[in-house]
Parts: structure tokens; C-alpha cells; sequence
């Protein structure tokens, strides 16, 4: 065999893994046939958070009359803004070349595909393995009649690059985490944004209280926001592309835009790999189907990672999957059982662990909620911060933390306490009971907790 393992694809998952399986003692290879980093580094999670980075600016900027500063009117360069994106990502991925040459893992560029049991092809060269990681990622979803064109119409990767003007009307069709980022740039830049979402709420699968929570704040900012309701058509005219859109009851609206992202989820690159030579099995939606909590196949000697293997796509989740995959491959008892944390970069973030109330009483639990308005927070009044909350999901008999979300500053990094909590068994108590730093609005996450309980200091608590 040329290696103990060939990783198919370079992004967080493949990189993850190729590089945690050479720390093991494995010859490893990881063949990538764009540019290494895959999409997470490339053209979604890094560029993605720097021009949300500049938005943010902007906004602080623009909004800092306020306080009593005035910064004036701020002059955009779109032409550096790009460039400055461009070099976090160049960063980034030549990060990741520099760690695979540290960790001897050899690069093969090019398309790679199956051609038997432990042979991948590459750029017309056979190489094999006795084990496989497949890590070949997701492309965005397409919606018939919405064709790319790279101007009028684009997807997540066109929207990277404002170009020369920003677009005076956006129009956003899906309010996912990728869609509302997106509208959260633009609109920051000072496009006029709508955003179109075919479900009764925005953020996907978000617990409906901070999915409220997070589209009354967007809207505030002066953002439009369509739930229930889907796209049908779309023209070119000379005033725009004009899009006719239908809502629940049936009634329809034209909207123009300068610009249309189509934002509606990532299809899995399950096709294609000659998956057929190695024996393993891919599911009706191109998801490579994993079988085990060790990240294997249906071929034990096959493993599957991130967004080609299953929801959610996420670049950490990704990341752990290849972690435990090349771990086992390696002969460690690695299994994969630790919950997901899920964010979305707009400003106010949303982000969340564990279970939603919904899901939490369908699983059958009696459910104990916590909740704390960040109205109430002294620090988000010095960041000038009026909306936003924190809920807290407890299983009532036990304590036990099922779930948190929050719409929030900081609260893509104030998950984390959330997901230490839930894989330590913590209880409500127990949050309620640590000392969090004031001002901070960490705070809130302990008084959601003393809510819980009947006992917050700054909010009314319900009669127990
Ligand atoms: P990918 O990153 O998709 O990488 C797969 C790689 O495999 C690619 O480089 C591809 O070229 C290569 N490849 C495919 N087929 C072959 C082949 N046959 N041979 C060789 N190479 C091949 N997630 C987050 O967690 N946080 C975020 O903030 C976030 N923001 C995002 C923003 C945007 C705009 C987008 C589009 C996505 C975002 N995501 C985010 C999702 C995240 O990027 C993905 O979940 C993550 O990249 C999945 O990692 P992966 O390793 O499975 O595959």
C-alpha cells in the first residue's frame, strides 16, 4: 500500500482528520482538487465572519452618534475590503499547507475517485490505502428557474465579492444562517434587503423564541422578512430582476432586486467519487451513509466526515467527525457523541446547543424554562444593546440542561458554556450557583438558570 490513509477532500473535516491521523503514527495523503481548506476556509465560515467583521465596523461606526461621537460619514473601499478578505483566507489556508507539511501529510491535487476497494485515482495516478476518509463536502442547493449568472443572480460564493458597487436592493431567498449573514453584510453595507424564507420562521430549525427574537431585531435594523412564503419566478427587466413570490394564502407580490442570493442549503458531493468500486453506500440526497458512531461506512475500512456524511453542516462538527474517524482508523475506540453548537454571525447572534422546547417535550420530558431578557443585562445597556435573551431548557425532574439559545452580543462564544454544561450533565442549578463576571453578559445565562428556579435577581419571577 503507497498509505495507511488517503483522505478524499481538505476542508476543517479532511484537514482534521488527515492531520490527527499522521499525530498517530498513519503515512496519510489527502487528495483535495480545489484549494485546500475546502469551503469553510475558502468561501464560507472565514470570509463569511471578515465581512461581517467590516459590517460590524461600519455599523459602530455610523451608529456611534449615539454615545455622542460622530465618525462622519464612512468611506468605503470595496476594491481593500476585498482584499483584506482575501488575505484573513490566504492566512488561514496557507495555515493549514504549512501543518500538513509539519505533520507529513502529502498533498495529491486533483479530482480524486475510487477505482477498486483501496485504490483512489488522481490526476491519472492509482494510490493505495488500506483506509479511506471520505470528506468531499457540500455545493450550494439550487431552485429551478433561479439559474447563476454571476451578476443578477448568485449563491453564496458570488456573494463574497460585493464588486464594484454595493447593490441598492437585495433580495435573499432563504433566512438560514448563510442567507441571514449574508443580509446582515449587505444591509450593513447599505443595500435595501428582503429576505424570503419558505418556512413559518427564520433560522432554520431555531427554538421559536429566539428565532423571533432574532427577525424582530433584523427587522429593527430596517430589514424586510417574508416567512411562509416561496419564490416563483424571476425576470430580468430594466428596473431589476423582478421576482414574484407567493405567500401562504396564496398571494403574490413582485419584488425587484439589483441583486438575488439564493440561499436555500448545501447539497452533499456524494456522486461522483466511483463510491460503486469501494462498496459504499450513498443515501437518495447524495449523503454518504454512515453507519456507526465511529464515523465508518457500510465498507469498515471506509470512513465518512462533515457535510457529505450528514446534518448539520457545520465546519465543527466536521471537524470532530474527522478527529474521531482518523482516531479510530488509527485503532483508538473513538466514537463520535458530543452535541452540536449551532451559530449564526448576524448582529444580535443567535446561537444554541441542545434541544429546542418543542423538541425537548416531544422527547417526552417535563420541561423546566429559564429565561432573561437582555433588556435586563446591565452590560448589554453599556454596549447600548436593548433586545436579545437568553432561555434556558431543563428536564423538570432532574435539573438536567437540555437545551439553551440565545440571541445576543458574545453569543457565539457564550454557547460554549451551554455545551460544557450539557456534556458534563450540569444542572440548572448548577449554572445558577456559578459565579459569572459582572458586568458581562455571561450574566444572563445565570439568571436564565436562577429563573428556572424562581429566584432571578433583576426580572419578575413567575409565581411557583
Ligand atoms: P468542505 O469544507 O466542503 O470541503 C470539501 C473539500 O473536498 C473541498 O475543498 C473540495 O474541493 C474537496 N473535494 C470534493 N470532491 C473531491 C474529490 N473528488 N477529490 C478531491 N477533492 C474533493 N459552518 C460553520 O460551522 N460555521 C460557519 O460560520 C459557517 N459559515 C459558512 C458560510 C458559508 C457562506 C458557507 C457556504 C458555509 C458555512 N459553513 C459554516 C459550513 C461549513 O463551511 C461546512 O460545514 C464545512 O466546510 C464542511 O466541511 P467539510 O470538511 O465537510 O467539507
Amino acid at each position: 500500500m503507497d498509505f495507511d490513509l488517503i483522505v478524499i477532500g481538505s476542508g476543517p473535516g479532511g484537514y482534521h482528520a488527515a492531520i490527527r491521523a499522521a499525530q498517530l503514527g498513519l503515512k496519510v495523503a489527502c487528495v483535495e482538487k480545489g484549494a485546500v481548506g475546502g469551503v469553510c476556509l475558502n468561501v464560507g465560515c472565514i470570509p463569511t465572519k471578515a465581512l461581517l467583521h467590516v459590517a460590524a465596523e461600519l455599523r459602530g461606526a455610523k451608529d456611534a452618534s449615539a454615545f455622542g461621537v460622530d465618525f462622519g460619514t464612512p468611506k468605503v473601499d470595496l476594491a481593500a475590503v476585498d482584499r483584506w478578505k482575501l488575505d484573513v483566507v490566504k492566512k488561514q489556508t496557507s495555515g493549514v499547507g504549512m501543518l500538513f507539511k509539519g505533520n507529513k501529510v502529502t498533498l495529491l491535487e486533483g479530482e480524486g475517485r475510487f477505482t477498486g476497494k483501496n485504490t483512489v485515482e488522481v490526476a491519472g495516478k492509482a494510490y493505495t490505502a488500506e483506509k479511506f476518509v471520505i470528506a468531499t463536502g457540500s455545493r450550494p442547493a439550487a431552485i429551478p428557474g433561479f439559474e447563476l449568472d454571476g451578476d443578477r443572480i448568485i449563491d453564496s460564493t458570488g456573494a463574497l465579492t460585493i464588486g464594484a458597487s454595493v447593490p441598492a436592493r437585495l433580495l435573499v431567498i432563504g433566512a438560514g444562517a448563510i442567507g441571514l449573514e449574508f443580509a446582515d453584510v449587505y444591509s450593513s453595507f447599505g443595500s435595501e434587503v428582503t429576505v424570503v424564507e419558505m418556512l413559518p420562521q427564520i433560522a432554520g430549525a431555531a427554538d421559536a423564541d429566539a428565532s423571533k427574537e432574532l427577525a424582530k431585531a433584523l427587522e429593527k435594523r430596517g430589514m424586510r422578512i417574508l416567512t411562509s412564503t416561496k419564490v416563483v419566478s424571476q425576470k430580468a427587466t430594466a428596473k431589476g430582476t423582478e421576482v414574484t413570490v407567493e405567500g401562504q394564502d396564496g398571494k403574490r407580490e413582485v419584488i425587484t432586486a439589483d441583486r438575488v442570493l439564493v440561499a436555500v442549503g448545501r447539497r452533499p458531493n456524494g456522486a461522483g467519487l466511483g463510491l460503486e468500486a469501494a462498496g459504499v453506500q450513498v443515501d437518495e440526497r447524495g449523503f454518504v451513509t454512515v453507519v456507526n458512531d465511529h464515523m465508518q461506512t457500510n465498507a469498515p475500512h471506509v470512513y465518512a466526515i462533515g457535510d457529505v456524511a450528514r446534518a448539520p453542516l457545520l465546519a465543527h462538527k466536521a471537524m470532530k467527525e474527522g478527529i474521531v474517524a482518523a482516531e479510530h482508523a488509527a485503532g483508538m475506540p473513538s466514537a463520535y457523541d458530543t452535541v452540536v453548537p449551532s451559530v449564526i454571525y448576524t448582529e444580535p447572534e443567535l446561537a444554541s446547543v441542545g434541544m429546542t422546547e418543542a423538541e425537548a417535550k416531544e422527547a417526552g420530558f417535563e420541561v423546566r424554562v429559564g429565561r432573561f431578557p437582555l433588556s435586563a443585562s446591565g452590560r448589554a445597556s453599556t454596549l447600548g444593546v436593548s433586545g436579545g435573551l437568553v432561555k434556558l431548557i431543563g428536564d423538570a425532574k432532574t435539573d438536567i440542561l437540555l437545551g439553551f439559545h440565545m440571541v445576543g452580543p458574545n453569543a457565539g462564544d457564550i454557547v460554549s458554556e451551554a455545551a460544557l454544561a450539557i456534556e458534563m450533565g450540569a444542572t440548572l442549578e448548577d449554572i445558577a450557583l456559578t459565579q459569572h463576571p459582572h458586568p458581562t453578559i455571561s450574566e444572563a445565562v445565570m439568571e436564565a438558570a436562577e429563573h428556572a428556579h424562581g429566584k432571578a435577581i433583576h426580572i419578575a419571577n413567575r409565581r411557583r
